[in-house]
């Protein structure tokens, strides 16, 4: 029998995205889930260093679970291009060079497709949950669709301008919050996360 939350439990988000703090707080009190932030536990942010979305994931929530003594949530997510064998991929924040710029990293997609004609692409977000004694459990969403270019549409945030969801002619960018969290890569794994992980 697989351990589950149940209402009234206290868990850690291992994030310091004051943005992610707020969707999953939102999303996890409708089902009575009580949601710490890192920083408010003073917890220090781990290095990404797995090749894998669901490996970085749970490197954060185990060092989370293991400080804070609660069960620690934590997500990894990434923008993976077919034609450029999936990158950037976990690096997907790191495209964007020291200043995390998302149009230097919008561009190098650009120019490394160079004229492919294959414009698949998808976005992947990981999420793990870890208890203190260093059981893990992790889900997945994902959302394919095509890179366009140039960039359009000001909502959003990373590659969302370039990125058009498969039965959408407009980019992330362009659709509202609530229309993106719908289809999109974290909605989903969230979506899962309260089916798998929550007591009913
Ligand atoms: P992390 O999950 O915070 O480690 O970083 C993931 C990186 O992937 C972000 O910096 C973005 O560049 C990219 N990314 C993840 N999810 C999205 C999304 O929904 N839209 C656009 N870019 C995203």
């Amino acid at each position: 029998m697989m351990r589950k939350l149940s209402p009234g439990s206290k868990i850690v988000l291992a994030s310091h995205n004051a943005g992610k703090l707020r969707e999953f707080s939102t999303l996890l009190a409708r089902s009575g889930i009580i949601v710490l932030s890192a920083a408010e536990l003073d917890l220090a942010e781990s290095e990404e260093t797995e090749e894998t979305f669901t490996g970085n994931a749970a490197i954060k929530a185990l060092a989370a679970a293991r400080v804070s003594g609660l069960p620690a949530l934590a997500d990894d997510s990434g923008f993976c291009v077919s034609a450029l064998d999936n990158r950037p991929g976990v690096y997907s924040a790191r495209w964007g060079g020291p200043a995390k710029d998302m149009q230097v990293a919008m561009e190098r997609v650009h120019r490394e497709m160079g004229d492919n004609p294959d414009h698949r692409a998808f976005f992947v977000a990981a999420l793990c949950l870890a208890w203190p004694d260093g059981e893990t459990r992790t889900v997945q969403g994902e959302c394919h669709g095509t890179v366009v270019w140039p960039p359009r549409g000001d909502h959003g945030h990373g590659y969302d301008p370039i990125f058009v969801p498969e039965g959408e002619s407009r980019t992330f960018a362009e659709m509202s919050e609530a229309e993106k969290n719908a289809v999109s890569h974290r909605g989903r794994a969230l979506e899962q996360f309260l089916k798998d992980f929550i007591e009913a």
